[in-house]
């Protein structure tokens, strides 16, 4: 495979960052995810301006323009033939060749790495005809989870409890009310209305989530932002997540409870069939 480094293409096995690079020792770093399918980004504008979002609110600076980072996007594409798939995208703060708790001189350079991963059958994904099994755990995690920062031992924990469980994936839980998935946004559907929490801190707004929000409203669905609780997902006709990776997941299972008959609903099939439609027509 080949990766990019701080402005090179090179061999996985020959690329290089400092053991003092702050999103080794301090998890100082942000990321982004963006799937390829037909050879081509899907919302990459979205992922450029949520990135941008991310380097801001951390102070950190912008490793390149959002033309260079189209170009080394496309140009992993190309160099490692992928057709379906995901590019990952990780900005640090970098090293002044030092750990310290403060952050370095401004003129200090940010790392940035990209990778793909190969992931034939994406789209047309035996997982999603099946829907996730969900458990639900305590939401421990920091307070800005608007921003996409590469802070996953939380999450990686949360489905690895899930997995101990017999489940596919957990949705977390702060003061009574879902906050997300692991690493998606969560949804569930009553009587036709699709419900799931607004934006704010306490969630990442998802690229997905903007999308599908939009089609779903295109195709006079109802939609209800606000905060639910695990009970009433619990008692849904069906639900669902949201991410780059998996588009839209149909949720089939919460904490041991089947819903409706207990195979993917038909609200979450529909807008999966829509999304992938819609941002295939629309990849660069
Ligand atoms: N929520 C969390 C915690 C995530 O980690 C992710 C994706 O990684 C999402 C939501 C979905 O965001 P997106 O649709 O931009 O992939």
């Amino acid at each position: 495979r080949t990766v990019y480094v701080n402005g090179e293409y090179l061999p996985e096995t020959d690329a290089k960052i400092s053991i003092f690079d702050r999103g080794f020792l301090m998890a100082d770093a942000v990321y982004e995810v963006t799937s390829v399918l037909d050879g081509k980004l899907i919302d990459f504008e979205g992922h450029a301006v949520r990135l941008k979002r991310s380097l801001d609110a951390l102070d950190m600076a912008e490793p390149c323009t959002k033309d260079e980072l189209l170009d080394i996007h496309r140009k992993l594409v190309e160099l490692n033939e992928i057709n379906e798939g995901l590019i990952y995208l990780q900005v640090t703060r970098g090293s002044d060749g030092d750990r310290d708790f403060v952050f370095p001189s401004e003129d200090t350079a940010p790392t940035i790495v990209l990778f793909t991963q190969n992931k034939p059958g994406l789209a047309d994904s035996p997982a999603a005809r099946k829907g996730a099994k969900i458990i639900s755990i305590d939401d421990i995690r920091w307070g800005r989870r608007d921003i996409k920062t590469v802070q996953l031992l939380y999450p990686s924990m949360g489905k690895m409890m899930a997995k101990k469980a017999g489940a596919d994936d957990a949705w977390m839980i702060e003061d009574g009310y879902v906050t997300e998935g692991t690493s998606n946004n969560a949804y569930f559907v009553k009587n036709g209305t699709i419900v799931t929490r607004p934006l704010s801190n306490d969630i990442l707004h998802g690229i997905t989530r903007k999308a599908v929000l939009r089609m779903a409203e295109e195709a006079q669905m109802k939609i209800e932002e606000r905060l639910f609780t695990i009970d009433e997902a619990k008692e849904a006709d069906e639900a669902f997540t949201t991410s780059a990776s998996a588009f839209v997941m149909p949720v089939v299972e919460i904490d041991g409870v089947a819903l409706g008959d207990g195979t993917p609903g038909p609200i979450a099939c529909r807008l999966r069939e829509i999304y992938l439609e819609e941002s295939r027509a629309a990849a660069v």
